[in-house]
Protein backbone atom coordinates (compact mmCIF):
# COMPACT_ATOMS: atom_id res chain seq x y z
CA UNK A 1 0.00 0.00 0.00
CA UNK A 2 1.79 3.57 -1.30
CA UNK A 3 2.07 5.93 1.80
CA UNK A 4 1.79 8.58 -1.27
CA UNK A 5 -0.24 11.45 -1.67
CA UNK A 6 -0.11 14.07 -4.31
CA UNK A 7 -1.83 17.80 -3.33
CA UNK A 8 -2.41 19.32 -6.92
CA UNK A 9 -0.66 22.69 -6.14
CA UNK A 10 2.42 24.25 -6.99
CA UNK A 11 2.46 26.72 -3.90
CA UNK A 12 5.25 25.34 -1.85
CA UNK A 13 3.55 27.29 1.49
CA UNK A 14 0.71 25.38 0.84
CA UNK A 15 2.55 21.88 0.66
CA UNK A 16 4.06 22.84 3.19
CA UNK A 17 0.74 23.74 5.23
CA UNK A 18 -0.70 20.40 4.41
CA UNK A 19 2.95 18.31 5.18
CA UNK A 20 2.75 20.20 8.70
CA UNK A 21 -1.01 19.31 9.50
CA UNK A 22 -0.65 15.78 8.08
CA UNK A 23 2.71 14.70 9.44
CA UNK A 24 1.23 13.97 13.08
CA UNK A 25 -1.70 12.47 11.98
CA UNK A 26 -1.28 10.21 8.99
CA UNK A 27 2.31 8.47 10.38
CA UNK A 28 4.62 8.44 7.57
CA UNK A 29 2.75 9.53 4.53
CA UNK A 30 5.04 11.08 1.47
CA UNK A 31 2.78 14.29 0.49
CA UNK A 32 3.74 15.10 -3.15
CA UNK A 33 3.49 18.76 -5.06
CA UNK A 34 3.12 19.24 -8.29
CA UNK A 35 6.65 19.59 -9.22
CA UNK A 36 7.61 15.60 -7.73
CA UNK A 37 5.06 14.47 -10.48
CA UNK A 38 5.47 14.55 -14.47
CA UNK A 39 3.63 17.70 -15.78
CA UNK A 40 -0.09 17.48 -16.98
CA UNK A 41 -2.09 19.96 -18.10
CA UNK A 42 -3.63 22.00 -15.13
CA UNK A 43 -7.72 22.24 -15.61
CA UNK A 44 -8.76 25.64 -15.67
CA UNK A 45 -11.02 26.39 -12.82
CA UNK A 46 -14.34 27.18 -14.34
CA UNK A 47 -17.34 26.50 -11.73
CA UNK A 48 -18.03 29.58 -9.30
CA UNK A 49 -17.80 27.22 -6.59
CA UNK A 50 -14.66 26.11 -3.97
CA UNK A 51 -16.32 22.77 -4.09
CA UNK A 52 -16.46 22.56 -7.78
CA UNK A 53 -12.96 23.97 -8.75
CA UNK A 54 -11.54 21.62 -5.34
CA UNK A 55 -12.91 18.85 -7.33
CA UNK A 56 -11.84 19.65 -10.75
CA UNK A 57 -8.38 19.91 -9.67
CA UNK A 58 -8.34 16.85 -7.94
CA UNK A 59 -9.87 14.82 -10.41
CA UNK A 60 -7.27 15.67 -12.68
CA UNK A 61 -4.07 15.12 -10.87
CA UNK A 62 -5.39 11.31 -9.83
CA UNK A 63 -6.53 10.69 -13.49
CA UNK A 64 -2.66 11.84 -13.99
CA UNK A 65 -0.75 10.26 -11.79
CA UNK A 66 -2.97 6.96 -10.33
CA UNK A 67 -1.98 8.62 -7.14
CA UNK A 68 -4.63 9.37 -4.31
CA UNK A 69 -5.01 12.85 -4.73
CA UNK A 70 -5.84 16.61 -2.63
CA UNK A 71 -6.62 19.53 -3.98
CA UNK A 72 -7.67 23.07 -2.25
CA UNK A 73 -9.53 25.85 -3.86
CA UNK A 74 -9.84 28.77 -1.60
CA UNK A 75 -10.43 32.65 -1.17
CA UNK A 76 -11.35 35.75 0.61
CA UNK A 77 -15.02 36.18 0.75
CA UNK A 78 -15.43 39.61 2.05
CA UNK A 79 -19.58 40.67 3.32
CA UNK A 80 -18.77 44.29 2.00
CA UNK A 81 -18.25 43.01 -1.81
CA UNK A 82 -21.22 40.52 -1.80
CA UNK A 83 -18.51 37.89 -0.92
CA UNK A 84 -15.97 38.34 -3.52
CA UNK A 85 -13.36 38.13 -4.26
CA UNK A 86 -14.22 34.26 -3.76
CA UNK A 87 -13.30 32.30 -6.07
CA UNK A 88 -11.70 34.93 -8.01
CA UNK A 89 -9.14 35.46 -5.04
CA UNK A 90 -5.92 34.64 -6.91
CA UNK A 91 -6.85 36.95 -9.82
CA UNK A 92 -9.13 39.41 -8.23
CA UNK A 93 -6.90 42.19 -9.60
CA UNK A 94 -6.60 41.33 -13.05
CA UNK A 95 -2.82 39.36 -13.07
CA UNK A 96 -3.49 36.16 -14.38
CA UNK A 97 -2.16 33.19 -12.29
CA UNK A 98 0.97 32.12 -14.58
CA UNK A 99 2.32 35.52 -15.43
CA UNK A 100 6.00 35.70 -15.60
CA UNK A 101 5.68 38.53 -13.24
CA UNK A 102 8.11 40.63 -15.80
CA UNK A 103 10.85 37.56 -16.12
CA UNK A 104 11.00 36.93 -13.04
CA UNK A 105 10.69 33.42 -11.48
CA UNK A 106 6.91 31.98 -9.94
CA UNK A 107 7.40 32.69 -6.21
CA UNK A 108 8.45 36.61 -7.53
CA UNK A 109 5.29 36.35 -9.96
CA UNK A 110 2.94 34.86 -7.04
CA UNK A 111 4.22 38.30 -4.76
CA UNK A 112 3.37 40.34 -7.46
CA UNK A 113 0.04 39.41 -7.95
CA UNK A 114 -0.58 39.27 -4.17
CA UNK A 115 0.56 42.71 -3.92
CA UNK A 116 -1.78 44.12 -6.76
CA UNK A 117 -4.57 42.42 -5.05
CA UNK A 118 -3.65 43.57 -1.51
CA UNK A 119 -3.87 47.29 -3.16
CA UNK A 120 -7.23 46.89 -5.51
CA UNK A 121 -9.02 45.44 -2.24
CA UNK A 122 -7.63 48.41 -0.02
CA UNK A 123 -8.49 50.67 -2.31
CA UNK A 124 -12.38 48.90 -2.96
CA UNK A 125 -12.38 49.17 0.97
CA UNK A 126 -11.19 52.49 1.69
CA UNK A 127 -14.42 53.96 2.29
CA UNK A 128 -16.09 50.87 4.84
CA UNK A 129 -15.59 51.34 7.89
CA UNK A 130 -14.52 49.15 10.65
CA UNK A 131 -17.36 47.52 11.62
CA UNK A 132 -18.47 46.54 8.07
CA UNK A 133 -15.09 45.46 6.83
CA UNK A 134 -16.02 41.52 7.81
CA UNK A 135 -14.57 38.82 5.93
CA UNK A 136 -13.89 34.87 6.12
CA UNK A 137 -11.25 32.85 4.60
CA UNK A 138 -12.86 29.80 3.39
CA UNK A 139 -10.39 26.58 2.19
CA UNK A 140 -12.19 23.81 0.70
CA UNK A 141 -10.20 20.48 -0.04
CA UNK A 142 -11.42 17.60 -2.37
CA UNK A 143 -9.79 13.64 -1.96
CA UNK A 144 -9.99 11.31 -4.95
CA UNK A 145 -8.61 8.10 -4.40
CA UNK A 146 -7.93 5.55 -7.15
CA UNK A 147 -10.84 3.47 -5.93
CA UNK A 148 -13.52 5.74 -7.13
CA UNK A 149 -13.91 7.57 -3.83
CA UNK A 150 -14.53 11.57 -3.92
CA UNK A 151 -14.33 13.36 -0.45
CA UNK A 152 -15.15 17.03 0.03
CA UNK A 153 -14.90 19.21 3.16
CA UNK A 154 -14.97 23.00 3.85
CA UNK A 155 -13.05 24.74 6.20
CA UNK A 156 -13.78 28.81 7.08
CA UNK A 157 -11.69 31.58 9.09
CA UNK A 158 -13.92 34.62 10.19
CA UNK A 159 -12.51 37.69 10.69
CA UNK A 160 -11.89 41.17 9.27
CA UNK A 161 -9.80 43.40 6.65
CA UNK A 162 -7.00 45.81 8.45
CA UNK A 163 -6.84 49.24 7.08
CA UNK A 164 -3.30 48.62 5.85
CA UNK A 165 -1.14 45.73 5.73
CA UNK A 166 0.34 44.37 8.66
CA UNK A 167 3.19 41.46 8.91
CA UNK A 168 5.78 39.46 6.61
CA UNK A 169 4.86 36.29 7.00
CA UNK A 170 2.18 33.99 4.73
CA UNK A 171 1.13 34.55 1.36
CA UNK A 172 -1.73 36.55 -0.79
CA UNK A 173 -4.31 38.45 1.62
CA UNK A 174 -2.61 37.80 4.96
CA UNK A 175 -1.29 41.03 5.88
CA UNK A 176 -4.63 42.28 5.40
CA UNK A 177 -6.57 40.34 7.77
CA UNK A 178 -6.96 39.65 11.08
CA UNK A 179 -9.00 36.34 12.67
CA UNK A 180 -11.77 37.19 15.22
CA UNK A 181 -10.24 37.24 18.50
CA UNK A 182 -7.12 38.47 17.35
CA UNK A 183 -5.09 42.13 17.12
CA UNK A 184 -2.28 40.82 14.82
CA UNK A 185 -3.01 39.74 11.04
CA UNK A 186 -2.22 36.31 9.92
CA UNK A 187 0.78 37.55 8.28
CA UNK A 188 1.49 38.03 11.83
CA UNK A 189 1.21 34.94 13.09
CA UNK A 190 4.03 31.97 13.49
CA UNK A 191 2.62 29.12 10.91
CA UNK A 192 1.35 26.77 13.65
CA UNK A 193 -0.70 29.22 15.26
CA UNK A 194 -2.26 30.09 11.96
CA UNK A 195 -2.63 26.47 10.83
CA UNK A 196 -4.41 25.69 14.39
CA UNK A 197 -7.11 28.80 13.24
CA UNK A 198 -7.05 28.87 9.33
CA UNK A 199 -9.41 27.70 7.07
CA UNK A 200 -7.20 25.45 5.41
CA UNK A 201 -6.22 24.23 8.89
CA UNK A 202 -9.35 23.39 9.64
CA UNK A 203 -10.18 21.67 6.12
CA UNK A 204 -7.21 19.27 6.24
CA UNK A 205 -7.56 18.25 10.02
CA UNK A 206 -11.63 17.07 8.27
CA UNK A 207 -9.74 15.43 5.04
CA UNK A 208 -6.46 13.79 7.70
CA UNK A 209 -8.48 10.97 9.01
CA UNK A 210 -10.01 10.18 5.18
CA UNK A 211 -6.35 10.08 3.83
CA UNK A 212 -5.44 7.45 7.03
CA UNK A 213 -8.65 5.64 5.87
CA UNK A 214 -7.60 5.53 1.99
CA UNK A 215 -3.74 4.28 2.80
CA UNK A 216 -4.96 1.54 4.62
CA UNK A 217 -4.20 2.90 8.53
P1 LIG B 1 -6.35 29.07 -5.07
O1 LIG B 1 -4.92 28.77 -5.23
O2 LIG B 1 -7.17 29.00 -6.30
O3 LIG B 1 -6.96 28.32 -3.94
O4 LIG B 1 -6.38 30.62 -4.72
C1 LIG B 1 -6.48 31.03 -3.45
C2 LIG B 1 -6.19 32.52 -3.34
O5 LIG B 1 -6.94 32.99 -2.21
C3 LIG B 1 -4.74 32.80 -3.05
O6 LIG B 1 -4.02 33.15 -4.19
C4 LIG B 1 -4.83 33.97 -2.09
O7 LIG B 1 -4.98 35.15 -2.82
C5 LIG B 1 -6.12 33.70 -1.35
N1 LIG B 1 -5.90 32.88 -0.13
C6 LIG B 1 -6.32 31.63 0.13
N2 LIG B 1 -5.90 31.20 1.33
C7 LIG B 1 -5.20 32.21 1.85
C8 LIG B 1 -4.48 32.36 3.09
O8 LIG B 1 -4.40 31.46 3.94
N3 LIG B 1 -3.87 33.53 3.26
C9 LIG B 1 -3.93 34.53 2.35
N4 LIG B 1 -4.54 34.45 1.17
C10 LIG B 1 -5.18 33.28 0.93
Amino acid sequence: MTRTVVLASNNAKKLAELQRILAPLVPDVQVLGLSDVADYPEPAETEPTFEGNALIKARACLEATGLPSLADDSGLCVDALNGMPGVLSARWSGVPRSEPGGGAGPGAARETRDAANNRLLLSQLSEVPPERRTATFVAVVAFCTPDGQEHVVRGEMPGRILPAEQGEGGFGYDPLFAADGYDVSTAELAPTEKDAISHRGRALTQVAPLVARALGD
